[in-house]
């Protein structure tokens, strides 16, 4: 006598037949046959695992065929995936920080899909360097004798302690041991550096004096730390670049000034703060700045070394160099960006980074009114929805303490709903098919309109937000 449960287990075809099937042959051609068989095992196994607490669930061969479908379209999905950066930080670090413009886009195309000239000198024929495409623009725009490109701008600090301050002291003043993000704390890349730091100075004041006193035969270097994601305020004194650099140079030392940031133009030039630039920092007499490629630059991930001639060739000669040196679709993405800064006049029009922080609030407000409308009908009397004031915030360590005045939408529960509401309106909203990515602030779950470009596509996927 067979019991339910076997007759249920017998009724489960083989994987053999199942591939067999006109649908699952189609999966095959579409996905290739690894990834198909691999699916049905998996989903024959979930059916089975199923049976052992229920027995009686039939086997659906259409439903079956279903379920490894739609599990293959979610395997052969991008990793990255597109979302609506609605979370009011323009340069989100975990959203991709800075969006490029086409043209560095079509550049990196270009780059990518036919040989290129990376390290070839066309004129001589002979091996290039590929430090000079981006150098050439990069030493005009911030007015610098040489420039060199890696990773990110944790690489260019690490470069360049490591080869100007190795196995000797870098003095920096305590109130500029940043740490960014988690893992970049910079007595942490000192140490990995090679290089002993030399704090001096207390956490709020530090004079001139300080530096001088902590100078000695151990000493590679003085640097100085852009304090970029705090704001030391109250009583407070900082020793600022120019006196700093001349300390340097009677000492024969290199100042280093580590940017963070590093806006190539003035950003109130565009109705925004000041942000120091490296044209500014080399002007007050640093000798190697180092700023990101992908913050208010608004290029793709990289770290700008830029400064004095000798000291960059021995950066560049640093074998570890090879380690951290960029790609051609880096160099092709921000050669394209830093060419849009030859025209300063079109740049807040061509650059996404600058036009989003730019946006005007009457512009964010209009369309917060023209969107408004559809996101209480996705919602329909499940919660309420307002349209609010709100601040965006630059992002990725830029400007921590200017906020830019911004509109968005706000939804709340009414009160009448319990605290995790803000959570699942969040979590509705992440599971759009293109995820849009709010912020909760209290019992509010905020999306900000600053950085939303495509109004259209925002708007047409609402009606499948499920709540
Ligand atoms: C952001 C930042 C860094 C790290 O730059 P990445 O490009 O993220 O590697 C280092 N120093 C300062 C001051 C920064 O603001």
């Amino acid at each position: 006598m067979l019991n339910a449960a076997d007759t249920a287990r017998r009724a489960i075809p083989s994987v053999d037949r199942l591939l067999r099937l006109e649908r699952v042959a189609a999966l095959i051609a579409r996905y290739g046959k690894p990834l198909v068989v691999e699916t049905v095992r998996a989903a024959l196994d979930d059916h089975r695992a199923a049976l052992q607490s229920r027995a009686t669930i039939p086997f659906d061969e259409q439903a079956f065929v279903d379920a490894c479908e739609s599990r293959l379209a979610a395997q052969i999905r991008p990793a990255l995936q597109p979302v609506f950066n609605l979370t009011g930080t323009v340069l989100h670090t975990n959203l991709g920080r800075a969006l490029l413009p086409r043209e560095a886009a079509e550049a990196v195309v270009q780059a990518m899909t036919r040989a290129c000239n990376l390290e070839f000198d066309l004129g001589g024929g002979a091996r290039g360097d590929r430090d000079t495409h981006v150098g050439r623009w990069l030493t005009r725009l911030v007015g610098a004798e040489a420039a060199t490109v890696v990773n990110n701008n944790a690489a260019a600090v690490y470069l360049t302690l490591n080869t100007l301050a190795q196995k000797k002291e870098v003095v920096v003043s305590r109130g500029e041991l940043i740490e960014i993000g988690g893992a970049f704390r910079m007595p942490d890349i000192m140490a990995r550096a090679g290089c002993r730091l030399r704090e001096v100075g207390t956490t709020n004041r530090t004079h001139l004096d300080d530096y001088a006193q902590a100078l000695g035969p151990r000493t590679a270097a003085i640097m100085k730390v852009h304090t970029s994601n705090y704001a030391v305020q109250g009583f407070t004194a900082a020793v600022d670049e120019t006196e700093l650099a001349a300390l340097a140079a009677r000492h024969g030392l290199p100042f280093i000034v580590d940017l963070g940031s590093g806006m190539l133009v003035d950003l109130e030039r565009y109705g925004l703060p000041h942000e120091p630039t490296p044209r500014e920092a080399l002007a007050h007499g640093a000798d190697v700045v180092t700023f990101s490629g992908d913050k208010l630059l608004g290029g793709p991930q990289a770290g700008l070394i830029v400064g004095k001639a000798a000291l960059i060739r021995k950066i560049k000669k640093n074998p570890l160099k090879r380690a951290l040196r960029v790609g051609k679709m880096t160099i092709a993405a921000l050669d394209a960006v830093l060419r849009l800064y030859a025209d300063p006049e079109r740049l807040g029009g061509r650059l996404p980074t600058l036009k989003w922080l730019a946006r005007p609030l009457s512009d964010i407000e209009a369309q917060a009114g023209r969107v408004m409308p559809a996101v209480a009908h996705a919602l329909c009397a499940k919660a309420e929805v307002a349209i609010t004031r709100c601040m965006s915030q630059i992002g990725s360590g830029s400007l921590p303490v200017d906020l830019l005045p911004s509109a968005g939408i706000a939804v709340t529960g009414g009160g009448r709903r319990a605290s995790s509401f803000p959570e699942k309106i969040a979590a509705a909203f992440r599971a759009l098919p293109v995820p849009v990515i709010g912020r909760i602030k209290e019992s509010t779950f905020i999306l900000d309109l600053r950085c939303l470009d495509d109004e259209t596509g925002f708007v047409a996927q609402l009606d499948k937000l499920r709540l």
